[in-house]
């Protein structure tokens, strides 16, 4: 079990959901909503990558311009831009 929540760890991102990234984003990706998904294609495997499709959000990851708008007001430091990326490359 602790190896397991230790794993758990070291792969996700910390996101509380708090979204004070979301108010600056100019594409309107609802970032937490994505870090979800991300969490769990990372603990679970990619079949967690078709709830991308369910998430209401005026904009998908692929929308993301790399601002770097959103990582400024993150108290986690998560590297948003990269993750958003990364699950652009996923779901294509
Ligand atoms: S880097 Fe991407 S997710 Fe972050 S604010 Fe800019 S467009 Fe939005
Ligand atoms: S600011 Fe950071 S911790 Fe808060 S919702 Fe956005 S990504 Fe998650």
């Amino acid at each position: 079990m602790q190896a397991c929540e230790a794993f758990r760890k070291q792969v996700s991102v910390p996101c509380t959901a708090c979204r004070y990234c979301c108010d600056g984003c100019p594409m309107k990706i609802d970032i937490p909503a994505y870090l979800d998904v991300y969490n769990t294609y990372k603990t679970d495997g990619s079949w967690a990558l078709n709830r991308m499709d369910s998430i209401e959000s005026e904009g998908k990851p692929a929308d993301c311009i790399g601002c770097g708008a959103c990582a400024g007001h993150c108290p986690q430091s998560i590297r948003i831009p990269e993750i958003m990326s990364e699950l652009a490359e996923l779901s294509k």
